[in-house]
């Protein structure tokens, strides 16, 4: 008798569980990621050929993650990556050559910040949280925390781990996926409803 369901794909020894069950391999989730990142981009349409696109190199799972992945997009020449001081991220975009700027943003974190605007903040900022805002590009969006730290586990990088800041809304939120194990894809998918 087997001890792990298999991988549904190639019956390897699975890393990650969906929420519908499904069970994928190291290989099979690297690619489901990779995937998942590209119809990111064509679904908000983040990125048009010749972008120039800027990032802060952190090291957190998240910054790592995203510059991974756009690396992985300059591979095939349709786009540039520029890393960009961290000083120069908070000035005005003006002087840079950058057309977009791409931030590590994660479904966890949209919707923390959906419910905060809804219960503090204003309705009107909903939209922009959005994965296209002007310039800003969230190629993340769509991916779980802990699904982009698999990532970056999976795949090697190099990355610091730090605290989970908390507060009410988070601890709120995190409280209700243990039963609720969609809710954080609910609540930015009502942006799109
Ligand atoms: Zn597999």
């Amino acid at each position: 008798m087997r001890k792990y369901k298999m991988c549904y794909k190639c019956q390897l020894k699975p890393v990650y569980e969906f929420t519908n069950k499904r069970r994928v391999c190291k290989t099979c989730y690297i690619r489901w990621f990779e995937k998942k990142v590209l119809y990111t981009i064509r679904k908000f349409n983040l990125l048009k050929k010749g972008d120039i696109v800027g990032y802060s190199q952190k090291n957190d799972f998240r910054s790592v993650v995203l510059e991974a992945i756009l690396k992985m997009l300059a591979k095939n020449g349709r786009i540039e990556v520029m890393k960009l001081d961290s000083s120069l991220v908070h000035k005005k975009e003006g002087g840079l050559k950058i057309t977009k700027l791409a931030v590590p943003s994660t479904t966890d974190l949209e919707s923390y910040q959906v419910v905060s605007e809804i219960l503090y903040g204003d309705i009107e900022n909903l939209n922009r949280l959005k994965p296209l805002d002007k310039k800003t590009i969230k190629p993340l969006y769509l991916f779980l925390d802990k699904e982009v730290e698999l990532y970056a586990n999976l795949r090697g990088l190099d990355f610091k781990r730090y605290k989970k800041q908390k507060d009410k809304v988070s601890s709120f939120i995190d409280e209700l996926e243990k039963s609720h194990p969609e809710i954080k894809r609910s609540i930015i998918n009502g942006l799109f409803e």
